[in-house]
């Protein structure tokens, strides 16, 4: 398996809106700080607790169009056609260049252009255990109205189809197995349970 290359590599992790990535990102910081991410620049405001530098990037439009004048960008996107979000060019190389396998925790937007850029780079689809528990996802958070649902189910639908576009699947139904599969697939060794 690629992943035993002793080159260090960039993983990237994507997968259909609702299917619990971020919860899985956060997990792997929590749990196995071994693995390294790539903190990513946004426009979108910081949340509660989150940190400038740590979770994100945080920036403003007007920076997101100076970096991307400057072709800064490995990838970018505007995600739930709201916010920018894209992964800096420099951050990468620096992670690599410390000899660190590298995690990007992007769409499926940015997961295509990276595949597009660059050579090497492996591609984990994130992939919820049934459609129906995507539904159950996304409709049971009863945050939206039903015509919103409705636009999030096609869009989930259309999204489970890129699955072939991937390299392996991880099925998202156990968190700490979900993360460990990621983190063999990565060739990261965990020694100790952290
Ligand atoms: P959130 O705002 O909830 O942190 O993230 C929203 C979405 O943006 C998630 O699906 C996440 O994968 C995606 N995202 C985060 N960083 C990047 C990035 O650098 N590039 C792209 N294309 N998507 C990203």
């Amino acid at each position: 398996m690629s992943s035993e290359a002793s080159a260090p590599q960039v993983t990237v992790l994507a997968g259909p809106t609702s299917v619990g990535k971020s919860t899985l990102s956060r997990y792997i910081r929590a749990t196995y700080p071994q693995v390294h991410f790539s903190v990513s620049a946004t426009t979108r405001p910081a949340r509660p607790g989150e940190v400038h530098g740590e979770d994100y990037l945080f920036i403003s439009d007007q920076r997101f169009d100076e970096l991307l004048a400057e072709d800064a960008f490995l990838e970018w996107a505007v995600v739930h056609q709201k916010h920018r979000y894209g992964t800096l060019i420099a951050t990468v190389e620096a992670a690599l260049g410390d000899g660190k396998n590298v995690l990007l925790e992007i769409d499926l937007q940015g997961a295509r252009q990276v595949r597009d850029k660059l050579r090497g780079a492996q591609f984990v689809f994130l992939a919820p255990p049934s459609f129906d528990d995507l539904v159950h996802r996304l409709v049971g958070r009863g945050t939206e109205s039903d015509e919103e649902q409705q636009r999030r189910l096609e869009t989930a639908r259309i999204e489970l189809a890129a699955e072939s576009e991937f390299d392996v699947t991880i099925i998202n139904d156990d968190i700490d197995r979900a993360a460990r599969e990621l983190i063999a697939y990565m060739g990261i060794e965990l020694t100790t349970n952290a």
